[in-house]
């Protein structure tokens, strides 16, 4: 059962807005041309010919911030919240390659103590603590990774990809797309609307088994990505959390079940910037990435105003038609753009804060 009243923020879309520090090889070659001010949610863009664009939101992170940080003020707490209430909630990175991304979302691997840990694994931990403090072992975890290539959706827990690791380095004669086993067919239908047919859901009893669910997809994702021909920041990535607990509200009984979505975007660079491929192979994924970036924007433009168009295009994109249950209704979602402080980017970073200003 989905539950019917709505959250108790009137704000569905929270914006969060993350400028990374420049990295050691950067410093000699880029000026810094980004001006966080975190109290008041500004962000000043600046190029070097003295045009600046002025920008403000909720919550703005400069360079120094830390992970902890990020996940306190970003509150997602509110997130573990909603979701453990049976509301349906998605959490998405997006800006181009290089933003930082990943790191927010998964962190990165050895750094001392948890101060590496993204959003992903934090969250993983906080709501299995909460639920489990609440509902005790009443409560059901399950958990799903998928690629979105192209339009096409992958999963990323299937369980003969080491299948594919073993033929990693024996490309098929069929060309650059081989048929991969873990292609799923997006279908639709009354009961479960949108949904991948055959993708791999794994009962996950303890954070562990999750995380070490999430790792295994991670470490899929580059071998897909190797496959596939491509680099992974051109793909979308969903880790997908289901929750199944009592409900709070309802008769004895009765049991609430939600979905968290955990998405690393595809790089939202224009074609040229990355990418391994010629010169036509990347055109055509990007114009798959503009696509499913404008059909996501289109999405959480109708969904952040608040006059609501009748019709919101789900439909668009397959990443869109995905997300349509943690996106639209009662769903509660954060964005968290991600900037770089390089002069090089003025117009990536542009696009990216005017994106994100649609959705707040
Ligand atoms: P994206 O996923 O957007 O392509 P990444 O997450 O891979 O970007 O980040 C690019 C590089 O910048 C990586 O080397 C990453 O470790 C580093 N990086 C990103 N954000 C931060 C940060 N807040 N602090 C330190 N290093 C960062
Ligand atoms: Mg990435």
């Amino acid at each position: 059962m989905a539950a019917s009243t709505s959250t108790s923020d009137s704000k569905q879309i929270k914006v969060l807005v993350r400028c990374r520090p420049a990295l050691d090889h950067e410093r000699d070659h880029s000026t810094e041309s980004i001006q966080v001010e975190a109290d008041s949610g500004v962000i000043r863009l600046s190029t070097k010919h003295g045009n600046t664009k002025e920008f403000c939101f909720d919550t703005v992170f400069d360079g120094g911030t830390t992970q902890d940080a990020v996940y306190e003020k970003g509150e997602f707490t509110k997130t573990v919240e909603a979701v453990l209430r049976g509301f349906n909630s998605t959490v998405f990175a997006y800006g181009q390659t290089g933003t930082g991304k990943t790191f927010t979302m998964e962190g990165k691997a050895g750094v001392q103590g948890d101060g590496g840990s993204g959003v992903i694994p934090r969250i993983i931990r906080e709501v299995y603590a909460s639920a489990r403090a609440k509902h005790g072992d009443d409560v059901k975890f399950s958990c799903s990774f998928v690629q979105i290539y192209m339009e096409q959706s992958y999963d990323l827990l299937q369980a003969d990809m080491g299948r594919l690791r073993s033929a990693r380095n024996a490309r098929p004669a069929s060309g650059r797309n081989p048929k991969l086993s873990s292609r799923l067919k997006l279908r639709w239908c009354k009961e479960r609307e949108f949904y991948l047919e055959g993708m791999s859901v794994f009962d996950c009893e303890t954070p562990e088994d999750m995380l070490l669910r999430f790792s295994r997809g991670v470490g899929n994702r580059k071998i897909a990505s190797h496959r596939l021909n491509m680099q992974s920041s051109r793909s979308h990535s969903i880790f997908m959390v289901n929750v199944d607990a009592p409900s709070a509200d309802g008769m004895a009984g009765d049991r609430t079940r939600s979905s968290l979505m955990l998405v690393d975007l595809a790089g939202s660079e224009r074609v040229g910037h990355t990418g391994s491929g010629t010169k036509k192979e990347l055109m055509r994924e990007s114009v798959f990435i503009n696509q499913s970036l404008f059909a996501l924007r289109k999405v959480i433009t109708s969904l952040a105003s608040r006059r609501r168009q009748a019709h919101v295009p789900f439909r668009d994109s397959a990443l869109t038609s995905l997300l349509k249950n943690s996106l639209g209704g009662n769903a509660f979602t954060t964005m968290v753009a991600c900037l770089t402080p390089s002069d090089a980017f003025f117009e990536e970073n542009l696009s990216t804060l005017e994106y994100a200003s649609r959705a707040s």
